[in-house]
Parts: structure tokens; C-alpha cells; sequence
């Protein structure tokens, strides 16, 4: 009868447990400045090294992170805000959804998810924003891709990702795909360093326009 009972128990739990992105494992993070305004996430990290352009001995983990580094730095100095990152080193890996939670933790206004694109068709080179959360994420999105104009690629249209660290961060979030590090121009300027301050610039005037626009 007592196993019957648990065995009962179990399949109520799975009834009023719904099963979604928000339900996945929770991760016990801390912010790691203690608290932010912004929280500035560079995807992969660790083993993963996320899209890899062999020619030009270019990984998307190293560079978000440089990219990441350099948009604190500009939010910092020229603007005032604190800021913080999910991770400060090529050697952390984080599961998507512990990165929404990090910026939780922050009790962050605003979360960015710094990416670079790539593709098998190396001429393909574009700018490009997605949301995960239409109500909480689209304007920003929107926002951010707006500023991302100066890159002078083409921008495309914002659109929606499945994304665990946009769906977990209970602040507007957007993940940002600058560049394409497969295309042969934009690597070129990637392996000199240059791009990822331009990339980082016009973040930060993104992020900046959107803190006095969301109210
Ligand atoms: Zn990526």
C-alpha cells in the first residue's frame, strides 16, 4: 500500500509539474560583481568553443569574450553602469539557462548574449538580433539590432530563438549574432583585433539607448 501511495505521489508530481524551458535544472550561481545593471554574457566557453575558422586561427569563445571585455569597459568608463560578466576566462563553461540565471542573480536590468555567426557560405555576412520572450525581449531586440547598423553589413530582421539563457532571465534579454567570422573580410579584421572594439561600440550605444528608451 506504501509503495502504491509513493508511487501515486510520483505521478502527481509529474501532473502539476509543467514541463518546460523555465523547469529545467536550476543552477546555484552568484553574481559575480554581488550585484550589476548590466550583464554581459559571451557565449561558449570552456570545451566548447562555439563556431571555429581554421584559416584564420579564429574561436567564436575567445572572441565574444574580448568583444565582452571590451563593451564592459566602454559601459564602465564612458557611462557609468555596472557591469557584469557570466564568465571572465576562455576556460568556464556554463549551461545556457545557468547564464540567465547568473544575470538573475545580478539582479541585471538587461542581459546580452554575445555572439558571432557562421556559415558554410563564406560570402554570407550579416547583422542580427534574436528574442526569446516576445514580451520581455522584442524592443530590445529591436534596439540592439537598430545599433548594430554602423557595422555596415547589412542588419537582418530580428527573430526568435529557443535560447535557455533568454528564456530564464526574468530581464529583457537578446542574443546578438554581429558578425559572420566565416566570411574572409571579417576574419581578416577579427585576427587583427580591430573588429571586436567596433563590435563592442556600437553594443554599448545599443545598450545605453535602451536604458533611457524602456521608460
Ligand atoms: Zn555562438
Amino acid at each position: 500500500m506504501a509503495r502504491i501511495l509513493r508511487v501515486m505521489g510520483v505521478v502527481l508530481l509529474m501532473l502539476v509539474t509543467p514541463v518546460s524551458a523555465e523547469h529545467s535544472p536550476h543552477y546555484d550561481v552568484a553574481c559575480p560583481t554581488g550585484s550589476a545593471d548590466i550583464v554581459l554574457d559571451p557565449g561558449h566557453g570552456g570545451a566548447d568553443p562555439g563556431a571555429v575558422n581554421e584559416a584564420y586561427n579564429l574561436y567564436e569563445r575567445d572572441l565574444n569574450l574580448e568583444i565582452a571585455l571590451s563593451t564592459a569597459a566602454i559601459l564602465e568608463n564612458d557611462y557609468g553602469y555596472r557591469v557584469a560578466l557570466t564568465r571572465e576566462d576562455n576556460e568556464t563553461e556554463l549551461a545556457n539557462s545557468e547564464r540567465g540565471e547568473i544575470a538573475n542573480a545580478c539582479g541585471a536590468v538587461v542581459v546580452i548574449l554575445i555572439h558571432l555567426n557562421a556559415s558554410t557560405d563564406t560570402n554570407a555576412n550579416y547583422s542580427q538580433t534574436f528574442w526569446g520572450e516576445k514580451e520581455k525581449d522584442l524592443l530590445l531586440s529591436l534596439v540592439i539590432g537598430q545599433s548594430l547598423e554602423p557595422l555596415g553589413i547589412p542588419v537582418k530582421n530580428v527573430d526568435r530563438f529557443d535560447n535557455g539563457g533568454l528564456l530564464r532571465a526574468r530581464m529583457p534579454s537578446v542574443l546578438v549574432e554581429a558578425v559572420f567570422m566565416s566570411n574572409p573580410d571579417e576574419a581578416k579584421e577579427l585576427a587583427s583585433g580591430t573588429r571586436q572594439d567596433e563590435i563592442a561600440e556600437v553594443i554599448a550605444v545599443g545598450i545605453d539607448t535602451w536604458m533611457h528608451e524602456r521608460d
